[in-house]
This record gives structure tokens, sequence and C-alpha cells, in this order.
């Protein structure tokens, strides 16, 4: 099953339901969940030419680790992100990215709303009462930060007013952004006022595609730091990392009909998702051989990640697309790139 699969990474498939806007324009729902692993995309194309291509299946089959259609609630989090915790508490690091077309429910997967609150604030509430639980002798702290990378340039989402900040590498080779804000509050509903203005501070500029189309990518950085209580020193006995990624929408330069400054954007987005997919295609080949050689250097994103996602590191992508017919090149696109992150 999806929580004890071997490999490190998994890749599950979120299809929203249909929204107002697709059932008044009269599209119908192409995307089927058939079990708990596979899902069917209908090619709903019906012109003449489909009937000269009708030896062509029409119907395609993709395969994921685990799959939720319209009828799932944001315990989506319980299937693919709460057993990341107790390795994030054991010092283990670990990554989930929401990934997907805009409009494909990627904020709701991960920020939520205040009533139906999706994985970042169930995750921060689940750790914060696993530490509470410990037995362990050790003093715990748990920091937060929360950026967002657009157009290869890094802001603080809960301190906009600091600029851009830099990545930069330390002497133990580890990445770390500068200047950044951390906070190390463990007030659940403080944390989500704090994400929720942050999410405002996302850089949204409208395409043809979508009026508040993300080109942004937000990450929620939570770092455990465990220290010994009984000896007398100041050492960090252990940190994980857990890197929680609302990744800019994944939709083509073509349907949104960029020019100029939205064909750069769309360039810098797609270098660090094809970065990302490098590097997942690098890392999930048998036998971790092809770990020497992911390149982590091609895009912001994937430095801040280097140490996330590979070694001892587990990722898990949710991938989101619509259900509708009038999304269906869209959702076809989205499907074959998850397919091969696998
Ligand atoms: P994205 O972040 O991928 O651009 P959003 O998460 O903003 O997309 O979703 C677009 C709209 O659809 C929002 O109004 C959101 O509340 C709604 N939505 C997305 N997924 C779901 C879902 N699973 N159930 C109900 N509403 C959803
Ligand atoms: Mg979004």
């Amino acid at each position: 099953s999806f929580e004890t699969g071997e490999g490190k990474q998994k890749v599950a498939l979120r299809i929203r339901p249909l929204n107002d806007a697709e059932i008044e324009e009269g599209a119908t729902t192409v995307a089927h969940k058939i079990d708990r692993q596979m899902v069917v995309l209908m090619d709903p194309c019906e012109d003449s030419d489909n009937v000269l291509r009708s030896n062509r299946s029409r119907e395609k089959t993709y395969m994921f680790d685990v799959v939720f259609d319209y009828t799932a609630t944001q315990d989506v989090y319980v299937a693919t992100t709460k057993n990341l915790i107790d390795g994030v508490i054991a010092g283990y690091n670990a990554t989930v990215f929401a990934y997907g077309p805009t409009g494909a429910g990627k904020t709701y997967t991960m920020l939520g709303l205040d009533s139906e609150p999706g994985i970042y604030i169930q995750t921060l509430n689940d750790l914060f009462r696993a530490i509470e639980d410990s037995t362990e002798d050790l003093d715990c702290s748990v920091y937060m930060s929360y950026i967002e990378i657009y157009n290869e340039i890094i802001r603080d989402l809960l301190n906009p007013s600091s600029g851009y900040l830099e990545l930069r590498e330390d002497a133990k080779g580890e990445i770390r952004i500068a200047g950044i804000t951390e906070f190390s509050t463990c007030n659940a509903k403080e944390i989500m006022a704090l994400l929720t203005k942050g999410n405002k501070q996302r850089t949204q500029e409208s395409t043809a595609a979508n009026k508040t189309s993300s080109r942004s990518h937000a990450i929620l950085q939570v770092t455990v730091k465990q220290k010994s209580r009984v000896k007398d020193i100041n050492e960090e006995v252990r940190v994980g990392k857990l890197f929680m990624v609302d990744l800019a929408g994944t939709e083509r330069a073509s349907q949104t009909q960029n020019r100029g400054k939205r064909m750069k954007e769309g360039a810098h987005i797609n270098r660090s998702l094809l970065a990302l997919a490098n590097c997942i295609n690098a890392l999930s080949e048998k036998g971790g051989k092809g770990a020497q050689f992911v390149n982590y250097r091609d895009s912001k994103l994937t430095r801040l990640l280097k140490d996330a996602l590979g070694g001892n590191s587990r990722t898990v992508m949710i991938t989101h697309i619509s259900p509708a017919s009038s999304n269906f090149e869209e959702s076809r696109n989205t499907l074959v790139y998850a397919d091969k992150a696998k």
C-alpha cells in the first residue's frame, strides 16, 4: 500500500470535483478513478476524425500509488503525509509536493480553507502532538518558514518587506536561506492565520487561462531540532526537515497565450519543474545508482530541496487534475508527467 511500499518516492493523484463554471459550460467528467491505484482518462474528442482513429483507444489508464477522486476529503493528508512525521522526528528529511495546472486544487490540498484545513496545518498539528507524546529525553523545538520562489527569486512570505533572499551553503554543505524568518509557535490557529496571510503575499499574475494563476512555488519548511536534556552540551543531536511545496501551475505557455514577461515566467517555471523531474527521475533509478548524477544546481527549487530529495529522504508528489472534458489536454499532459516521475 501507499504507507508500506518500499520505495522512498510516492506519487498520488487527486481529481477535484467538477466546479460550477465547468458544469455551466456543459463539461463532462473524463477522469474516473477505477480503483485505489488506477485512473482512466477518456478523450472527449468527437469530431469526424475520431471515427478514422477509432481503432486507437480513446481511453488511457494511469497508475499511481494512490488515487483520490471527488469523494475524498482533506483526509488525503492521512494517506499521503501523516506517515512522514515519525521520520522527521527521527531526524530524516522529507518533501511533499502539490503538482498540477492552475485551478486543479493544489492550494486547496496544501493550505485548504479555515473550515477545511489542508496538509500544512494537519501536519503541524500531528507533529506537535507527536513531540508532546514523545518519551525521549530530548528538548525539541520546531521552526517554520514560508517562502516563494518566483522567476528564480526567493521571497519571505512571512516577512515580505525583507526583499530578495539568497541561498547560501554553510561549512557543512547544508543549504540555508540567508535572512529568513523562522517562527517557533505551536498554536495551530496562529499558524493557520500566518499561512493564510503569507499565501496572500504570493505573486499572482493573470493569464488567459486563469485570472489568479499562481506563477510561484510556495514552500513551507518545517525544521525539527532536538537536543539532549541530560548532557550539558549545546550540541544538536538531531535535525529533521520537512518541505511542503505548493508548486507553480504547470499549464503550458501555448495554452495561456503567454507573451513577453509571461513567457519568461513560463521558462523559469518549466526550468524548475524540469530540474525537479530530472532529480526525481535520477533518484528513482533502481539501486540508487543514479543518485551520483542528480543535478540539483539547475534551479533554486532543487538546490533548496537538495537534502530533502535524495539519500534517506522520502518524497510524496500529489498530482492534481480537473475531471472536466474542457481540461482534457491539460489533464493528459499532467498525467504523463506524473507517470514519468515515478
Ligand atoms: P490551484 O492551487 O491548483 O491553482 P486551487 O486549490 O486554488 O487550485 O483550487 C481552485 C478552486 O477549486 C478553489 O476555489 C478551491 O477551493 C476549489 N477546489 C479545489 N480542490 C477542491 C476540492 N477537492 N474540493 C472542493 N473544492 C476544491
Ligand atoms: Mg494555488
